[in-house]
This record gives structure tokens, sequence and C-alpha cells, in this order.
């Protein structure tokens, strides 16, 4: 089966990528702007399916969770309170020779990596972007494009407990944008200007937040496992204590193997109450929490799995990536979790003969209602399949002449390649089951 893509292959990736329209290159006409990528059409429906998975796992399926969509402009307090204007910041170095800048805490050795030259003393560079509000340039109008989506939970905490009353433990998560300037960006879409997260922020009573944060550390660890990738090439590192986030008391990150080395795909940080607290404190609201149970007020902890979207999409695919042999021929096939896949059914009939063609869109407006389906009649069978192996979708169905008399048609299994043909009327209802079970 599959296995780690060597580090070059990451070319052959990019190019498919831009070749069947998973990824572009932002404004690519105009030459590109530096680490932005566009999702095409097969990169959208992946990116889609791996956010949906995440709510269903994260909200839909849980009884204590409820979801949220928060504005990205805050007030500019919020970000003085969360401590991301003192200390959400890279130490910053600049070549004196060539005038590159690098993250020190980056670099191997004390010389510039491009030219030798020596670098200036570190300074602190903070990584918000910042915008003005309205039509004013002036400090007091200035705004800042959310770094993370974590502070639009923390500030909604009082409108969630008193809208849903929802008793602790209990927590709220969304999916959005984040932006941070970083200083140096790459690994195509590792790490980005603007990316998307999927973070929880979960909501319990002091002195349980150690029992939790392992409870979802485990939960997190299990459903990258559970779409698709290798156990072997997920790891989970904890934080050493000097490396831990100004709010945090305890970090795991779960990482992946990426080709260039292992790299985080979602941290779980146990951010006590540093969050409400500060809240409370520089918004003058009260925060606190009457425990029903327990008669106690308190500050809740905070337990956060925060997940980059584009990170995980990159490595579901990356890890499902494979170059099987096949007589003569490689076959390029995305063993893709098949609710991730961005295409879940191809439907092609045989030919192009008019008697078939009919019969074949009739199938095709019968399955695009339940699934995301492809209709494919151009080339040879053996080519179309290929096409599809090569996207990742999981189920191929063919109608061909005998369909026409026995109302018939042929799955055929993306992994296996083995062929069933089953009835027309049971078509949906087996397609669905597959989806759910596998093959
Ligand atoms: P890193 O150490 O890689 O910079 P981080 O520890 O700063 O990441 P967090 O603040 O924990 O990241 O953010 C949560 C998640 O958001 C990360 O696990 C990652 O998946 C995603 N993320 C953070 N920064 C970026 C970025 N620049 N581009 C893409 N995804 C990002």
């Amino acid at each position: 089966m599959a296995r780690v893509l060597p580090h070059g292959d990451m070319e052959k990736i990019v190019s498919l990528s831009k070749r069947r329209g998973f990824i572009f290159q932002s404004s690519e006409i105009y030459g590109g702007l530096g680490s932005t990528w566009d999702y095409g059409p097969l990169g959208v429906e992946l990116k889609r399916n791996v956010k949906d998975a995440w709510w269903r796992s994260v909200i839909i399926e849980r009884d204590d969770m409820v979801g949220l969509d928060a504005a990205i402009l805050m007030h500019p307090r919020v970000w003085e309170a969360s401590g991301h204007v003192e200390n959400f910041s890279d130490p910053l170095v600049e070549c004196k020779s060539c005038n590159r800048r690098f993250r020190s805490d980056q670099l191997e050795s004390d010389n510039c990596p491009e030219c030798g030259g020596e670098f200036t003393e570190a300074r602190r560079f903070n990584l918000m972007f910042h915008t003005f509000m309205g039509p004013v340039e002036d400090t007091s109008h200035e705004v800042f494009l959310r770094p993370e989506t974590a502070q639009g939970i923390f500030v909604n905490f009082a409108n969630v407990v008193n809208s849903t009353r929802k008793k602790i433990p209990f927590g709220i998560a969304q999916i959005g944008k984040s932006f941070r300037n970083e200083i140096t960006p790459g690994n195509f879409t590792f790490r980005t200007r603007e990316f998307e997260q999927m973070e929880a922020e979960f909501f319990v009573k002091p002195g349980t937040d150690e029992s939790w944060l392992m409870k979802w550390v485990k939960d997190r660890f299990d459903w990258y496992i559970s779409y698709g990738i290798r156990q072997e090439n997920l790891r989970l590192r904890r934080h050493d204590p000097d490396e831990l986030a100004h709010y945090a008391k305890d970090t795991y990150d779960i990482e992946y193997r990426f080709p260039w080395g292992w790299g985080e795909l979602e941290g779980i940080a146990d951010r006590t109450d540093f969050d409400l607290r500060r809240h409370a404190e520089f918004s003058g609201e009260d925060l606190t929490y009457f425990d029903d149970e327990s008669k106690e007020r308190y500050t809740p902890y905070v337990i956060e799995p925060s997940g980059g979207v584009d990170r995980a999409t990159l490595a579901f695919w990356l890890d499902s990536y494979d170059e099987e042999e096949d007589g003569n021929a490689t076959r390029v096939v995305l063993h893709l979790h098949r609710k991730l896949a961005p295409v879940t059914v191809a439907l092609l009939p045989l030919s192009r003969n008019e008697r078939l063609a009919s019969t074949a869109l009739g199938i095709y407006d019968l399955l695009r209602k339940h699934f995301n389906t492809q209709f494919d009649d151009a080339q040879s069978i053996g080519r179309r399949y290929r096409r599809q192996d090569e996207i990742g979708t999981p189920y191929c169905v063919t109608v061909d002449f005998d369909t026409l008399d026995d109302q018939q048609v042929t799955i055929r299994d993306r992994d296996t390649m083995y062929q069933v043909r089953i009835p027309v009327a049971q078509l949906v209802e087996v397609l669905q089951d597959k989806i759910e079970h596998g093959w």
C-alpha cells in the first residue's frame, strides 16, 4: 500500500493538483502572490468534506458541543486581553548582506543560509495583520484580522451559556479563516498567511481539566486515523515546558510525517481559565459560571483542540497518494476515505451510443440527488477509470448495453477494483451502504 512520499515528490503533487483542479497558485495570471493558494473545483470539495467530517465528529455526534460562526474582525481590546498584542510574535533577524529575513528560532546556523552573511540582533515581529475600520486611517480605527478563531468563542461564552442553557462540561466549536503574517511561509499549503482553522473550546470544572485534556487528545488523534491517515505517519508530541504558549498549562501536538519531515496538524492545549479571566478583567463583564450541581461559582478551565483545515486536507491527500503497478503502466490512485473524496460516484456509460445515453443520464440524475456525482463519457472505459482513480473517486458505475435489458449496472470499487452488478432500483441504497461501511 501507500507510503510516505519522498520530499521530491511534492512537485508531482503540485503538478497533479494544478492539472486536475485541486489547488492553484493565487492570482497566478499576475505572477502569483507568495504562499497564497486557491482551492479549485476538486480541492474545494475535498476541503468541504474534511470540514464536514470534523463538524460531524466534534459537534453533531456529541451532546456536549454547539457550533458558532464569529466575525473575523473583532474589537481591538480582544487582542490586548488575549495577550496577542504583547506576545504573538516571532523572533526576526535580517541578513546584513542580502537583507533576507528569517525566524531566528528556525535557523540551524548563525549565518544567513542564502549568502552566509551576518545577522542583525533578533527583534520581536508581531504576526497579526492589521487594517482600519471605516474611512479614517489612524490608530483609533485600527483593527486586526484574527490570528485564531478561538477568541470569537471566548467573548461569546456568556451568550452561549444563556441562550442554550448548556451545563459544564460543554464546548463551543467553529471553523473559519485566520490570518498570520508568517515570516517564512512555505511547503505548499502547510504554512500560509491566510488559512482556515477548526477549533473547539471545551469548558470544564477546574481540577477536571487534565483528564479532559487526555480524552480530547485521544479523540482527535483517532479522528485522523478513522479518516484514513496511517498510524505510522501520525504521532503525538507533548510540548516542553519552555515551548508552551503564554496561556497554556499543557499541550500535545498531533503531527503528520510530511515529505519534508514531521509537522503539526493540530494542537490540543489546556488553556486553564486564562482567556475567560482576562476577558472578564478587560471587559468588566462577569464570565464566571454557577455550577448547579456543586453549588459553586468558578471561572471554567478550557481544553482547546485547534487544528488547521488546510494542513489536515493536505495530510489526508498526501497520505492517500499511491502509484501502483498495473501491467506495463502505473496506476496513480488516491485512496482517500470515501467520505472525503471530492467526487463520490462517477457515472460512466460504456459508449456514447444514443440508446445508452438516455438511460445513463436518467441514472445520473438519480445519483446526483444523493451523491457528488460526475458524468464522464469521453474516451475508453479504462482511461476513464484511471481519471477517477487519480482524483480518488471511490465508486464508478458503468452503464452498458445489458443495462437496457436487465436494468442492472456495474459498480467498481477504486481500491480493490472489484466489480459487482446490481439492479438500478437498489443502486442508491447499495452505494449509501458502501459509503457508510466500506466495500
Ligand atoms: P506552527 O508551530 O506550525 O506555527 P502553531 O503552533 O503556531 O503552528 P496554533 O496556534 O496551535 O499553531 O494553531 C492551530 C492550528 O492552526 C495548527 O495546528 C495548524 O494546523 C494551523 N495553522 C497555524 N498556523 C498556520 C499557518 N500559518 N498556515 C496554515 N495552518 C496554520
